[in-house]
């Protein structure tokens, strides 16, 4: 699991970012964390990733770390979509035979087994960040951490990739963090809904999603005043 306390992180003498964080994530559960623009939620996920450390309190993550999928695909654009891939499988220590087929598995999971030999530049934005997702597979770790990964993606990808997450959430038994800036979003993929405020962030409010949240507008709308209040 996941464990927050007390967690929190100021940037040198500025204001905290982060006051005071708590939260608990169990293996296997899909989070979405949400807030406003600027209130933290990046600067969490880092700390959840190890990129950052905090200022206060503890944390508790896997033992083996965690993958992280970032709101640009990140990819290296010199590499092909296999290549990209195969990377991750390499700095796993995997071999080059396993390498290809791995590979190949994990790009036929995000539906880009036509486009494995294509470059980033080559590939629409959708494409790129399934080729990212698949390259945060490849780095097998439970806990899976996306920040805004669909965010710039058009209103039909998203949806389309909001399947994909989902199915591949359920094949895979990963944990995953997912944040966003977007009720809508969250509301779609999230198993809970982790709400962090602005000035200084914290986890204010939680909510269990249930299917009827998905199809009905409440939830969302009630999260969407929480958040503009
Ligand atoms: P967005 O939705 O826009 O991505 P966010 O919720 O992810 O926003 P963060 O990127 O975590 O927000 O930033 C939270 C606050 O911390 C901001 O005020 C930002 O300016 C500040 N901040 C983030 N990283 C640093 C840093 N390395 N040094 C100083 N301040 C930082
Ligand atoms: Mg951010």
């Amino acid at each position: 699991p996941v464990v927050l306390e007390n967690l929190g992180k100021r940037f040198g003498e500025g204001a905290p970012v982060l006051d005071d964080v708590n939260a608990t994530i169990g293996k296997g559960e899909f989070v979405a964390l949400l807030g406003a623009s600027g209130c933290g939620k990046s600067t969490l996920l880092n700390i959840m990733a190890g990129l950052e450390l905090p200022t206060s309190g503890a944390l508790e993550v896997p033992s083996d770390g965690a993958a992280f999928m970032f709101q640009d695909s990140a990819l290296f654009p010199w590499l092909t979509a296999r290549e990209n891939v195969e990377l991750a499988l390499k700095l796993r220590g995997v071999g080059k035979a396993e390498r290809r087929v791995k590979a190949a598995e994990l790009l036929e999971l995000v539906h880009l087994a036509e486009a494995a030999d294509r470059r980033p530049h080559e590939l629409s934005g959708g494409m790129r960040q399934r080729v990212a997702l698949a390259r945060s597979l490849a780095q097998d770790r439970q806990l899976l951490l996306m920040d805004e990964p669909f965010a710039a993606l058009d209103a039909i990808t998203r949806d389309l990739l909001h399947d994909e997450l989902e199915r591949i959430w359920k094949e895979t038994g990963r944990t995953i963090v997912f944040v966003t800036h977007n009720v809508r979003e969250a509301v779609r993929l999230g198993q809970r809904v982790l709400l962090l405020s602005s000035r200084p962030g914290r986890v204010v409010q939680e909510w269990e999603v249930t299917e009827e949240h998905r199809t009905d507008a409440g939830l969302a709308g009630q999260l969407t005043g929480v958040i503009t209040a």
